[in-house]
């Protein structure tokens, strides 16, 4: 094994450079070439039918089937010219990947390439093979994907596919996207009847998302060498190296040679398939870096996303690299994120959440910013179960990452005017702008321009036109935290207007009734706002005394999806049934026992098969030495007090292993999902892990080097 260490070091200086070709110099000549976008539709459809399309596109209107044919043969058309031969329907089903079953366009009884409008709108993956949450031995077990025309083909691989939603033949949602979907379309309805208050010419609102995607490279070899690598994503035992990120000299340095290239690469490719990458850095962390497409509709932005994802890891093995998308592979170090940036922004174009320079709009801007702020303080429970996984369990609350608490920053500046607003007293009505003059909200741009001070330490952030929601993981499908938080901002809207509504029946004028129904929420939702250093251990005591929960671990935080006011935000809007919601939480704690259960058997495997032959090799080793030294009379005491140590460490894998595994056979038998992703946190991942990997990071410290097994974190890290 220490062997493998030392080839993979080896190989590691003799790999070629790989160096991507851009199919052009200019990005315009190939953005877009793998997709059939508008563009394409357009030119392979009569004009009429276009409209149709893009009308049905638009509203989110079903396609019918005569128009289904005339797209299917055109989509066909344009993939064969491709040399494509296969087409898929392309769905995210909750075990968190992406799936596909690939069909031939080619007909054997014709001989010709067939793509009927049916196959395009509907297809019948088995779903027996994909997680259904009990919904399996409840309802009929098949189920079916179906077309979503919102979200556009494209090649992937040799393959042409069909972005699609998976739902059981009973009609449960069986997806990410489904519920997302949903949850988009009513934000949009509820925020539109909002900014109808401000301008009559809204006529739709859309929202926007924008994933700053975090991840670490690694050579091949050396995460071949690394059996939790590859069986978990993450390095279950290492020690830190003399050179972490105490020096800060990673963020923002030059990115290495070897992973420019196959950032290029994989960028080109992301390009080709309409993804709008824009920036590149490096992060904290060695060998930790960053990707951020430009924001698109979150439906697109979420697909765009998985399929980003999927992208970075094939075109790594080209580069001989592997990306760990994981939350936390490397303890001691920062973890992964997935920052999602939100806005809505009117069909007008006016991003709702961009401060302006015309006080009435501004008025508009404090009405989306505090209901916002409002539905976040309402359901910070939902928005911490929203990104709740194991992984995301190792990374929250550790080495500059947002705790498991929620809150809101906004900057000291808007805070300001927020308190202003709302204890201010009486405003009268007046005409004109005057209004906004005294409630002291006529200057807001100029104050967001000044705050320069962008709060890194805090889950849910105002910055500046949009707010980012930084407690994602890096491997979560953004569906879910998405769904969570476009579906509590459409009720609190909803609210919002209806308050509005009634007290401008009652005789109220429209401005000063916003005005006031925002004061009674920023009063009400004060305890959600926090400006200080969201790391600190007096934020965790303060938040304590607000009331905000703290749910440290994935199994219990996922309990605010079955309370009845988590169940009620979404069955009342229609975003998913009560069979729907239970069934998701049973496939995260069913996730969540698989994830925990596969860390510890990589644990055990690895400290009985690799770390103690090795400790004991080397102990071997120390007591020939002991003895040599006896022999010739001199004194062995310092290494008769290493091999104590070794021992020690030895005796504790030995028995801490032994526990864990017998754990484990009891909470194996045990039947209720929750009760059992519980006993896997409780009883194994917090009861042992830390104590095993203890023991395993001192024996790296005192074993030879030589006959180490497994790469160290500087070479996993450091090695370019
Ligand atoms: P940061 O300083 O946090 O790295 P960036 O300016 O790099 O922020 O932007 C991060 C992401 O936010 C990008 O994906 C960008 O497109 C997105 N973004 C910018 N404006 C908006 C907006 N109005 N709505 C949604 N996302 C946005
Ligand atoms: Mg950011």
């Amino acid at each position: 094994m220490a062997h493998l260490r030392f080839k993979a070091i080896e190989q590691i200086s003799e790999r070629p450079v790989v160096r991507a070709a851009a199919p052009s110099n200019k990005v315009s000549d190939y953005f877009g070439s793998d997709v059939f976008g508008m563009d394409q539709l357009e030119k392979s459809l009569p004009s009429d039918v276009y409209k149709k399309v893009k009308k049905a596109i638009k509203n989110g209107k079903k396609i019918d089937i005569e128009t289904a044919n005339v797209i299917a043969s055109a989509v066909k058309n344009w993939a064969v010219d491709k040399g494509i031969t296969h087409y898929t329907h392309w769905f995210q089903p909750l075990t968190g990947a992406t799936a596909e079953k690939h069909d031939s366009f080619f007909d054997a009884m014709s001989g010709l390439e067939k793509f009927k409008g049916s196959a395009l709108v509907q297809q019948e993956p088995d779903a027996s093979s994909f997680p259904n949450g009990g919904i399996r031995s409840t309802f009929e077990a098949r189920g079916y994907t179906a077309w979503d025309p919102s979200s556009p083909m494209f090649i992937y691989g040799r393959t042409l596919c069909i972005p699609t939603i998976f739902v059981a033949y009973t009609g449960e949602a069986l997806d990410y996207k489904a519920p997302l979907l949903k949850a988009v379309d009513i934000v949009s309805q509820a925020a539109t009847r909002v900014a109808q208050y401000f301008d009559r010419n809204v006529t739709d609102v859309s929202a926007s998302l924008g994933c700053e995607q975090e991840y670490f490279v690694v050579d091949t070899a050396l995460y071949n060498a690394r059996p939790d690598l590859a069986m978990t994503g993450r390095a279950v035992f290492g020690h830190h190296p003399a050179k972490g990120q105490q020096l800060d000299d990673h963020y923002f340095g030059s990115i290495p040679p070897r992973v420019y290239d196959y950032m290029k690469d994989f960028e080109i490719e992301a390009l080709k398939l309409g993804i709008p990458v824009s920036t590149r850095h490096n992060e904290v962390a060695p060998s930790q870096f960053e990707v951020a497409p430009l924001f698109e509709e979150i439906n697109v932005a979420t697909d765009h996303n998985q399929l980003l994802m999927e992208v970075m890891n094939r075109v790594a093995e080209r580069h001989n690299l592997k990306v760990l998308f994981h939350e936390k592979p490397f303890a001691g170090l920062n973890g992964s994120g997935k920052h999602n940036n939100w806005s809505l922004i009117t069909n007008t174009g006016i991003n709702l959440f961009q401060p302006s320079s015309s006080a009435r709009e501004n008025l508009q801007f404090l009405t989306f910013l505090v209901t916002t702020i409002k539905a976040v303080h309402e359901y910070e429970e939902l928005m911490r179960a929203s990104i709740a996984s194991a992984g995301n369990d190792h990374r929250l609350g550790a080495n500059e990452a947002p705790p498991a608490i929620v809150s809101v920053f906004l900057g000291s500046q808007l805070s300001a005017v927020l308190d202003e607003l709302a204890n201010n007293g009486n405003i009268p009505v007046e005409k004109g702008d005057n209004m906004y003059m005294k409630l002291g909200i006529d200057k807001i741009p100029e104050i967001i321009l000044d705050n320069t001070d962008r709060n890194r330490t805090s889950p849910f952030a105002f910055t500046g036109n949009k707010f980012e929601f930084r407690a994602v993981g890096s491997n979560d499908n953004v569906a879910s935290p998405m769904t969570v938080l476009n579906t509590i901002v459409a009720e609190q809207l909803t609210k919002l207007a209806d308050t509005v509504d009634k007290r401008i029946e009652g005789g109220e004028e429209k401005r000063l009734a916003i005005v006031n129904v925002l004061r009674e929420y920023i009063k009400e939702s004060q305890a959600i706002r926090f400006e200080g250093d969201g790391y600190s251990d007096e934020w965790v005591t303060e938040a304590k005394k607000r009331g905000l929960s703290n749910v440290k671990d994935a199994p219990r935080a996922l309990d605010a999806y079955l309370t009845k006011k988590g169940k009620a935000v979404f069955v009342n809007q229609g975003i998913m049934t009560d069979v729907e919601i239970e069934a998701r939480q049973e496939i995260k704690w069913e996730n969540y026992v698989m994830k925990i259960q596969i860390e510890s058997r990589v644990i055990g495997d690895l400290a009985l098969n690799h770390i103690i032959p090795t400790a004991v090799g080397y102990q071997n080793k120390l007591i020939t030495n002991a003895n040599g030294l006896k022999g010739l009379g001199l004194d062995n005491a310092s290494v008769v007090e290493a091999i104590k140590e070794v021992s020690k460490y030895i005796d504790t894998l030995n028995v801490q292993v032994r526990a864990m595994i017998e754990e484990r056979k009891r909470i194996n038998t045990m039947e209720d999902g929750r009760e059992k992703a519980i006993a896997y946190c409780d009883d194994v991942k917090t009861k042992f892990f830390d104590e095993i990997r203890y023991a395993v990071d001192k024996l790296e410290l005192l074993v030879d080097d030589e006959d180490w097994p497994l790469p160290k974190y500087r070479e996993l890290l450091f090695l370019r």
